[in-house]
């Protein structure tokens, strides 16, 4: 048998980890080799960033709820390592599974470096090359420390070769968040909180540091919604929503925003709009899973296969009205037919992959 403690705790992960952890159960159990400890860090705490995607994704209950959320950077990571070390030393597992880049990934990572057990990355190799980025710091560090470094797409293999990982611990085997994709969108559901019917709409979700934490640019992303010609819908994170509030800026009439959806709702929402506006990751690949052209209000990207084939702009806010004219005036829907992030099979190659290296101890 081969016992996986899981770190998760931030919305993402939650997502990736119910793609594992489905495969898991359904191809694996009852007579399950493999035998998974979820530990949830706490870092995303609210119901409607956390709960919600246990209930709706049928996660697994974590077997440890550490609470930590909150503080600076240090403080959140500093936590999280002292109390994750006492779970390793008490379930000694056989390899520690580590999801994308957040501050969980990253104390699931030292953590388990200094205790010598096998770390697993799931979403390696990603770059921005900004190291301004709290993920950058946390991706990068984690990738060196894993063992076994599953990456969503070539770009993301060089980007390891570049910095000198050797060719045995890097694994290709496309974008867990696809096969996630994939499977829910047959239960998207409209969000319960979205009264209005409205035909044709934007999505929009803002959560870096790099906007939320500049109030120029978050006024200037605001301001540019008002000069969009349809409404914007806009599930808002808990830090953006209080940076508006603690800004004052008022929002303009064509943009909604309500509360943090559920993964399903999500879906809802990339599948009915008419282009996708975000500065998420996850979001950027969603947007291109369900044929949705996106601009990103971002100075770079790590999914840049997206820019290079023409369904991705990179846009100041100011540039926005353009960018979107710009985007719309393209015949895009034949550039989403290409396979760019695997073939929604990652999970199951990713758990064949540790049941060939890790089974027999
Ligand atoms: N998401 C969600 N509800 C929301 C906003 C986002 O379920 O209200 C999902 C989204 O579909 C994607 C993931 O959360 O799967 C992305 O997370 P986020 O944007 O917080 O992080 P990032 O991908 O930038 O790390």
């Amino acid at each position: 048998m081969i016992k996986i403690v899981t770190i998760i705790g931030a919305r993402p992960q939650f997502i990736k980890a119910a793609a594992f952890s489905r495969v898991l159960r359904e191809k694996y159990d009852p007579a399950n080799p493999v035998k998974e400890i979820l530990v949830h860090t706490g870092q995303h705490f609210d119901s409607n960033m956390s709960k919600v995607f246990f209930d709706e994704l049928r996660i697994p209950e974590p077997d440890y709820n550490l609470g930590i959320h909150g503080g600076s950077h240090g403080d959140m990571t500093g936590k999280m390592i002292i109390e994750i070390e006492k779970v390793l030393f008490k379930e000694t597992p056989d390899i520690v599974l580590v999801y994308g880049d957040t501050n969980s990934t990253l104390a699931g990572a030292i953590s388990a470096s200094k205790l010598n057990i096998p770390i697993v990355h799931v979403e390696a190799g990603l770059r921005s090359f900004n190291r301004v980025m709290p993920e950058e710091i946390n991706r990068v560090m984690a990738d060196h420390v894993s063992d076994l470094l599953f990456s969503p797409t070539k770009t993301a293999s060089k980007n390891l070769q570049n910095e000198g990982i050797e060719h045995g611990r890097i694994c290709e085997v496309g974008d867990i968040m696809y096969d996630a994709a994939l499977y829910y969108k047959k239960l998207a559901k409209k969000p319960d909180s979205l009264k209005l019917e409205i035909e044709k709409f934007f999505l929009l979700t803002i959560h870096r540091a790099e906007n939320t934490d500049n109030p120029a640019k978050l006024s200037a992303i605001i301001e540019a919604c008002a000069k969009l010609p349809y409404h914007l819908i806009c599930p808002i994170h808990p830090r953006t929503l209080q940076k508006l509030s603690a800004l004052n800026i008022t929002v303009p009439d064509n943009l909604m925003l309500i509360e943090p959806v559920s993964y399903l709702e999500m879906v809802w929402l990339e599948v009915s709009c008419e282009a996708v506006i975000t500065d998420s990751g996850g979001v950027q690949k969603e947007a291109f899973f369900h044929h949705k052209p996106c601009l990103t209000l971002r100075e770079e990207t790590e999914w840049v296969e997206l820019c290079d084939l023409g369904v991705n702009i990179l846009t100041r806010a100011e540039d926005l009205y353009t960018s979107y004219i710009k985007m719309s005036s393209q015949s895009l829907e034949h550039l989403f037919e290409q396979t760019l992030y695997g073939y929604g099979n990652t999970a199951e190659l990713i758990l064949n992959e540790i049941l060939k290296r890790y089974a027999n101890g």
